[in-house]
């Protein structure tokens, strides 16, 4: 069993109190890591060395200093991926080659990052008043907090630790309970890149640690990926301080097909929605909008490919679907199949828990596909997190961008289609922050990604991520020497 500790101020340290949590695997139920549960002091030792490291040297760096510091990581991540993959699925369970897939895009990242850093710059404004020179600069907005999830922990802390170091931000994050080593190995190559100590730490805990880093008047930015309950509570936390915040929060994504698609892409992109990944991720297409054309193909279609996954070792090549993280996301999942027959939608495949032999120790869910479900039932209007999906018919182009803006959600959405006008007026109206046409799940660090309505606040990725870690502060050089009016507003 591995013993890991935390990372604060470049070094490995346990917490003060002594106390320390268990990982468990969800593929054998066997513990398999401890962790420090990080107390209000260490956070407190944390946050200091990160406002320490931005008072210090970090703050004098030039963005192509920052640049250089972030391709060696970059670098460093490309020849550790394997490494860092194989840490997410012993304790997440998602399949390896998920999770290696996600670990090989993390240099893009920080070396898009990077050139943000070195190319940044601020506007010349020539005002009104002639007699004024006016320029911005952009400014780091400090030390930011980072909660991240368990489901995708290193490509979602890199969402935010990537432009916050080109910002010129140091960094304190707090892994999920259920997932904290891959981000402590993370830390270990932050530092054999060459970064100051101070500018990244890492605090792990299972409780109560969120909370007190959150709500540390040293703090920033809270940047959070996770449940929409939690984000509220996070943001509620972080207005006591008018800490900035950005909400990287829950989906129920609508994955509309129309007659006139591709079927045979269609239905990969709905197994794609729902059963990659477990169905354990933000941007789930967990409502399959089948045009009545196509409902009876459609639906026994994704049926046979749910009933036909290989279900298994994450870690396999050839499994396709691996257990659900943690005992109590089981049991969720299976609440919501329960909800799901009781509200009379039509079992298609899967429903239970695997009763296969090899697997019962584990926390396996069999792939599940309900037909008929009406939108306004529970489980289409409510986040599974898990391997369920919805199919929900639909006729006529106004009826479905309807159905599909009834929730309270807007994170991701797609629309299959071959008419280039239809995919284009929808992709107008749908209420979320992606839209995907003829394609599902793909993400870029140059495109901006966030969510509508209840999916959070703020964008990752792109311009308006790095926008996200800065102050903008406006200069004002005045130009003729004469003195004015000192009671006008002027
Ligand atoms: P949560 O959304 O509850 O987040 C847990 C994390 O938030 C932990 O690191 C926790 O730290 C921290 N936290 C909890 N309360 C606070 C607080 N008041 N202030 C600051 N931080 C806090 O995720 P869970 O892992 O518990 O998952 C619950 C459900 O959320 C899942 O079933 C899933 O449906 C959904 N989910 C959605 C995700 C998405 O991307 N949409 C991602 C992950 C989960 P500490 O342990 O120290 O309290």
């Amino acid at each position: 069993m591995s013993a890991f500790d935390m990372f604060i101020d470049g070094e490995s340290v346990s917490s003060v109190t002594s106390v320390r949590f268990d990982s468990i695997d969800p593929y054998n139920g066997e513990t398999w890591a401890t962790f420090p549960e990080a107390s209000a002091a260490d956070v407190d030792r944390a946050v200091t060395a990160a406002q320490r490291a931005y008072e210090g040297p970090w703050r004098q760096t030039t963005g192509a200093e920052r640049a250089a510091l972030m391709r060696r990581l970059a670098d460093l991540i490309a020849e550790n991926t394997e490494q860092l993959a194989l840490a997410d699925t012993i304790e997440n369970g998602k399949l390896l080659r998920e999770m290696r897939g996600q670990a090989e895009s993390l240099p893009s990242y920080y070396t898009y990052f990077a050139g943000l850093a070195e190319t940044s710059r601020g506007a010349s404004i020539i005002p009104e008043k002639s007699n004024f020179l006016v320029y911005t600069r952009n400014e780091p907005v400090g030390v930011v907090a980072a909660i991240t999830a368990w489901n995708s922990p290193l490509i979602l802390l890199t969402w935010k630790l990537a432009p916050a170091l080109a910002a010129g931000c140091t960094f304190v994050v707090k892994p999920s309970e259920h997932v904290s080593a891959s981000t402590l190995l993370l830390a270990e190559l932050v530092k054999a890149a060459g970064f100051p100590d101070g500018v990244f730490n890492v605090v792990t805990g299972a409780g109560e640690t969120g909370k007190a880093l959150v709500s540390h008047p040293g703090i920033n930015k809270v940047a959070f990926t996770g449940s929409t309950a939690t984000g509220q509570h996070v943001m509620k936390a972080a207005a006591d301080n008018l800490t900035r915040v950005t909400l990287e929060l829950g989906g129920k994504s609508p994955n509309i097909i129309f007659d006139d698609a591709d079927l045979e892409s269609a239905v990969n992109g709905a197994v794609s929605g729902i059963f990659a990944a477990g169905g354990q991720t933000c941007m789930a297409g967990s409502r399959l909008f089948v045009h009545r054309g196509i409902l009876g193909e459609v639906s026994s279609t994704l049926a046979k490919r749910a009933r036909d996954l290989i279900i298994g070792d994450p870690v396999l090549d050839e499994t396709e679907l691996g257990p659900l993280a943690f005992e109590a996301q089981l049991h969720k999942v299976m609440g919501y199949i329960e909800a799901g027959t009781g509200e009379g939608a039509e079992l298609l495949a899967g429903g239970r828990r695997s009763d296969r032999e090899d697997l019962r120790r584990g926390l396996f869910v069999e792939p599940t596909v309900f037909g008929n479900v009406r939108n306004g039932q529970k489980i289409a209007q409510e986040e599974i997190f898990g391997p369920v999906a919805s199919i929900i018919p639909f006729e006529t182009e106004d009826e479905v961008v309807t159905l599909a803006n009834d929730i309270p959600y807007g994170l991701a959405s797609a629309v299959w289609t071959n008419d280039i006008r239809r995919a284009h007026r929808i992709a107008a109206r749908l209420e979320a922050g992606t839209v995907w046409i003829n394609a599902y799940r793909t993400v870029s660090p140059a495109v901006p990604l966030g969510g509508f309505k209840a999916s959070g606040i703020g964008r990752e990725n792109g311009y308006e991520a790095m926008a996200s870690y800065t102050e903008t502060k406006a200069v004002w050089t005045e130009l003729s020497g004469v003195s004015r009016d000192p009671f006008r507003l002027g």
